[in-house]
């Protein structure tokens, strides 16, 4: 059983080749200059459902993610170092602040139960790996050394340029931006730094053989995931807008050092939209995971929400999802109570093809819902199905759900509304459910009598 995911440089889904060894996975990873929004972990969760649909079928991974907390310049015209901006803004260490957001993207990741990766290598910790690919393109003439002691990586000596993204080098312009547009000493408008020379900065800079400077963002992936991943990536993953120009520099960068292709698949994430804008500090509709936690959404209803979606579409999150997300998830957790305590997995085919089949999560979680609802299916099945499903969906459904006793007065008024239906009295029976419904109480009537549950 193979499984298959889309693959940006072909235009096809195409199956992970299977090899006698664990799979090779790279991630990039954040920007640790601010907190993850919500946008960015629904690409993070991209790499973990990957890795858990492999380790489903019994297929080993390795998984990295780097840590970028060098070298990653604004977008602005400014183009500062987006951890040297936010230290002078929070008036600290540059350092101080890549450990303070790291930090809180590891708790993030756990908050929304993604595996933790095999290394979370740092940029500012990989300066020699990145000093040596560096040497290594020099050497074979795909970079050169400019005057002031940057030194860029010449896109014309790359013959494949743009396969990723279909920016080929003939249809980009000068005056362009690609990025670093400002520094004239370039030879080719589309070449880009792989380190920049110090110049007037004093922080977060290294002794290189062109001088005194740091690297460029592409530069720290191409060194960790040669390094790591033994030169071979079998999927790379990232959001959809560093399919240009960072993967498709990675990819020149890496292939011109080993002379053949690097990466298998290149598998990109599409964007998380909030309320119909593209999530990210500029549109100023950034969600945090904190900000789930105290509107009293579990952020597992937001991995749900997620999941509810298909990764290679554009998805518009609201609250409202949310919420209806985190009701889904409190009724599943509250039916896998009764149905059990069985802690086996019971496989089930259709739920398998969807996630091998390109990851078709919504198509899973729509047979979910089915199965809840089967009245054909044993709760024991049930359960043992959902416990399977777990693997991959890592909603904790088995976890016990805290429920709120009801007052004295409460249990009265629900036990008096079982009376009056008893009775068949339905006019006292609807008055008795707004009654409960303006304490916040909902109840429902089924072939096993009346239930209750608070509403969320
Ligand atoms: P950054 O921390 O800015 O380097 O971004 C980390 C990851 O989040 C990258 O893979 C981006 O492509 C991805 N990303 C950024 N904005 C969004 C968004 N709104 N939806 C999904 N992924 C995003
Ligand atoms: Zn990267």
């Amino acid at each position: 059983m193979n499984f298959s995911i889309y693959d940006t440089q072909s235009r096809e889904v195409k199956p992970v080749n299977v090899v006698d060894r664990p799979i090779h996975i790279y991630c990039c990873g954040p920007t640790v200059y601010r907190d993850a929004h919500v946008g960015n972990l629904r690409t993070f969760l991209l790499a973990d459902l990957i890795s858990r649909t492999l380790k489903l079928l019994g297929q080993k991974v390795i998984l990295i993610q780097n840590i970028t907390d060098v070298g990653h310049m604004s977008e602005d015209f400014e183009e500062q170092d987006k951890l040297l901006s936010q230290a002078k803004l929070e008036k600290s260490d540059p350092f101080a602040i890549a450990r303070k957001y790291e930090e809180k993207f590891h708790a993030d990741l756990a908050h929304l139960n993604i595996q933790t990766a095999d290394k979370y290598p740092r940029a500012s910790e990989t300066i020699d790996g990145m000093l040596s690919s560096i040497q290594n393109l020099i050497d074979n003439e795909s970079a050169y050394v400019a005057e002031s002691g940057s030194v860029y990586f010449s896109a014309q000596s790359f013959p494949s340029y743009g396969a990723i993204s279909g920016n080929r080098l003939e249809s980009l312009k000068p005056g362009h931006r690609y990025e670093y547009s400002g520094d004239g000493e370039k030879r080719f408008h589309a070449d880009w730094a792989l380190w920049k020379s110090a110049g007037n900065r004093t922080e977060m800079v290294w002794e290189s053989p062109w001088g005194r400077g740091f690297p460029g963002w592409h530069i720290e992936c191409t060194a960790m995931s040669l390094d790591l991943l033994a030169q071979h990536i079998d999927i790379h993953v990232g959001g959809i807008d560093l399919r240009f120009p960072h993967h498709e520099n990675e990819r020149a960068q890496s292939n011109s050092i080993i002379g053949k292709e690097a990466v298998d698949l290149w598998v990109h994430g599409e964007h998380l939209l909030f309320e119909g804008r593209k999530m990210s500090k500029s549109a100023n509709n950034v969600v945090l995971v904190a900000d789930l936690i105290s509107q009293g959404i579990d952020p597992l209803a937001l991995r749900l929400a997620l999941l509810e979606n298909r990764y290679r579409s554009q998805m518009d999150l609201t609250w409202d999802s949310l919420r209806a997300a985190n009701t889904t998830l409190m009724r599943w957790r509250t039916a896998m109570a009764t149905w059990g305590e069985s802690q086996n997995f019971l496989a089930d085919a259709e739920i398998q093809t969807a996630l091998i089949e390109d990851l078709d999560t919504p198509r899973a979680v729509l047979r979910l819902r089915a199965i809840e609802k089967d009245l054909s299916i044993s709760p024991e099945r049930k359960r043992e199905i959902f416990n399977f499903v777990d693997q991959v969906f890592a909603l904790d459904l088995s976890r016990k759900v805290e429920v709120k006793p009801l007052s004295k007065e409460q249990m009265d008024l629900v036990q008096s509304r079982a009376n009056v239906r008893a009775d068949k009295n339905w006019a006292e029976s609807d008055r008795l459910r707004d009654v409960l419904a303006a304490e916040g109480i909902a109840v429902s009537d089924g072939p096993q009598g009346q239930s209750w549950n608070w509403i969320s």
